[in-house]
């Protein structure tokens, strides 16, 4: 959070310097820019402030507010944007969001390279597969009810051919082609 963010990461004196650079500062004391006093009256502390004069006191955000009468929430945005915290935020979330999606497409290509390599020696034995369906499960009449392997093997024998031969790892069948050939030999097995 950028109210965090500021509390944490800037000084009072920082937000001081900044805002009222025209009032010097000697040991942690200033005049005090907000009720316009002339007498060090005014305590920077590490993150926050008193004055001893006026009884305004608070955290950074709450002296920009008070200098500007703005709202806090204003002043986060004020010094948000003034010190460059917004787009440090924005670069370190954007940087992370677009370290995650390479990893992510470089699992999912790995994966998908890996699936595609799989197929073409899975083509290969499916075609051996199919050749030797083909005499062993011929029906022996012609009434005879088909066995699943040899239907299976009517269709794929030169179509597992053809996909071998038509294309390459780099150019492979679409996932649905791959997918159908796999679920139709799961069920003859
Ligand atoms: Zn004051």
């Amino acid at each position: 959070m950028l109210r965090d963010m500021i509390k944490s990461q800037l000084t009072m004196k920082e937000i001081f310097g900044r805002y009222a650079p025209e009032r010097k500062v000697a040991r942690g004391r200033s005049n005090c820019p907000l009720h316009m006093g002339d007498n060090l009256n005014f305590q920077l502390y590490e993150k926050s402030f008193y004055c001893f004069k006026c009884h305004t006191g608070g955290d950074q955000i709450k002296f920009v507010a008070e200098l500007f009468r703005i709202s806090y929430a204003e002043s986060i945005k004020r010094i948000a944007a003034d010190f460059g915290l917004v787009a440090e935020k924005q670069t370190l979330t954007q940087y992370r969001q677009a370290k995650q999606l390479r990893e992510k497409l470089k699992r999912e290509n790995e994966k998908e390279r890996e699936e595609v390599r799989d197929f073409f020696v899975y083509l290969v034995n499916i075609a051996k597969l199919c050749e030797k369906w083909v005499l062993k499960y011929k029906p022996n009449y012609p009434e005879q009810v088909w066995h699943p392997r040899y239907s299976f093997a009517l269709e794929y024998q030169h179509y597992a051919d053809y996909l071998y031969f038509n294309y390459t790892k780099d150019n492979p069948p679409a996932k649905e082609i791959r997918e159908k050939l796999y679920k139709d030999f799961e069920k003859c097995i």
